[in-house]
């Protein structure tokens, strides 16, 4: 929309589509003004504030540029239509109620906009529709999941079969909870639906009014509408937020923020899990100590030292299957828990990663590439153990000051 010939092809549209409906040229003109003045104004106001409504990170306080954008852009609009259209020779328009007509066509644009504006907002990128379809997960469907689109579909029935003033809020609570579950552009399509077919349920109500209080209900019941779709939004905005924000805060808590490896606290907890797992028979701990590490940091820098932290880490994980437990336990002490893993396994794969590190040179810019060499001390265990996590950790850690004695860079078994 941001260059010239762009916007005269969508002036041009917004021409044709209204000749064909049979208007006048002159008033055809005025009313592609209106709708160009809202629509201009609305995407202005989106550009200078560069809000992003897809970034639910921002939390709710993103959505209010677009309601102020909103509400200004039709504001225009409609003021700018009842100072022209009544003026326009065969209009539908007089001067008589400036008022009821401003209001009338404000409250009409401001619903239009709520009903569109957030299904073009949040139209999924061309790589998340490809995703979709190539991701198994996203396809296959839960059959929970459905629960509140059809509870949105029951209560818009009821708002057609039993009306009435409080039709309005049938639909509230399952708005709600399909906001809380869907994403925003389900959500924008669910409530763009909603919207149109409770305007439609509702103002059958007041058809056979007389004209004046027709318009005065009518543009309530709009006003009432629009506000039950912001509302929506908002709310499955602020759910999405408040998910990933946990899913932030859960990742935090449970991990190392250096090496993304598993904190002690994580660790701990599935250890427990899965030693007293019936699934597994028996399950290996590799205690891993990085040698002379000290003396890397005194004659490198700590910063080296963290960068090696982490290709270390980086490097061990290579040697590790996905379900295999690694932890930082402290410093550049690691821990590994191998589940259905025999003694002779486990020294294999404690022996991989050794010449694995040893082969290593680990990069730092500009400094001279970084050789590292671990030790590491394996305790064995059958399941069910009537030992306990720490004993089984203990006894790695004394194979591996065995390790350190023997001479560093070799396994020892306990
Ligand atoms: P050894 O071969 O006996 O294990 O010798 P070492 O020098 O590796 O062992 P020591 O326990 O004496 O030193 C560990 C060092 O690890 C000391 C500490 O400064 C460093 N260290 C611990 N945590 C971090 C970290 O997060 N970043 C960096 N850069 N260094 C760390
Ligand atoms: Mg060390
Ligand atoms: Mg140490």
């Amino acid at each position: 929309m941001r260059n010239g010939s762009a916007l005269l092809g969508a002036f041009a549209g917004y021409m044709l589509a209204d000749l064909l409906t049979g208007n006048e040229l002159a008033l055809t003109f005025i009313l592609t003004i209106t709708n160009f003045i809202a629509v201009l104004t609305t995407l202005s106001i989106l550009l200078y504030v560069k809000s992003k409504l897809r970034s639910f990170s921002g939390g709710p306080v993103i959505v209010y540029p677009y309601i102020f954008a909103l509400i200004c852009g039709t504001f225009l609009g409609a003021l700018f239509a009842i100072n022209t259209i009544p003026y326009v020779p065969h209009t539908f328009m007089s001067t008589k109620q400036l008022m009821v007509d401003f209001i009338n066509w404000w409250s009409g644009e401001f619903l239009n906009a709520v009903i569109v504006l957030p299904l073009v907002l949040a139209f999924p990128k061309f790589i998340e529709i490809k995703n979709f379809f190539t991701d198994k997960r996203s396809l296959s469907l839960n059959v929970f999941d459905t629960f509140p689109f059809f509870a949105v579909i029951l209560s818009m029935i009821l708002t057609h079969t039993y009306y009435g003033p409080g039709a309005l809020l049938y639909p509230l609570a399952t708005l709600i909870w399909a906001a809380s579950v869907y994403s925003l552009f389900n959500i924008a399509v669910i409530n763009s639906f909603v919207c149109l077919a409770l305007y439609h349920s509702v103002s059958f109500l007041y058809f056979y009014d007389t004209t004046n209080s027709f318009l005065k209900e009518i543009t309530s019941i709009r006003i009432g509408l629009a506000i039950l779709g912001l509302a929506t939004i908002i709310l499955c905005i602020i759910s999405q937020n408040r998910k990933l924000l946990f899913k932030e805060v859960y990742y935090l808590a449970n991990h190392d923020t250096l090496t993304e490896t598993m904190n002690r606290r994580s660790f701990i907890k599935l250890s427990e899990r899965l030693l007293s797992n019936k699934k597994y028979k028996q399950a290996c701990f590799l205690m891993l100590d990085i040698d002379h590490f000290k003396n890397l940091n005194d004659g490198y820098g700590h910063y080296a030292g963290d960068i090696v932290l982490k290709k270390f880490a980086e490097l061990v994980k290579e040697n590790l299957r996905n379900e295999d437990l690694f932890c930082r336990h402290g410093g550049e002490e690691f821990v590994v828990l191998l589940a259905n893993v025999d003694k002779a396994e486990a020294f294999m794969i404690a022996e991989r990663i050794r010449i694995h590190l040893a082969q290593t040179s680990i990069n730092i810019h500009q400094q001279q590439p970084i050789h590292i060499t671990v030790s590491m001390g394996i305790s064995h265990t059958h399941l069910p153990t009537i030992l306990d996590l720490q004993q089984l950790i203990n006894s790695a850690d004394t194979a591996l000051y065995q390790a350190k004695n023997n001479g560093r860079n070799n396994v020892v078994l306990a």
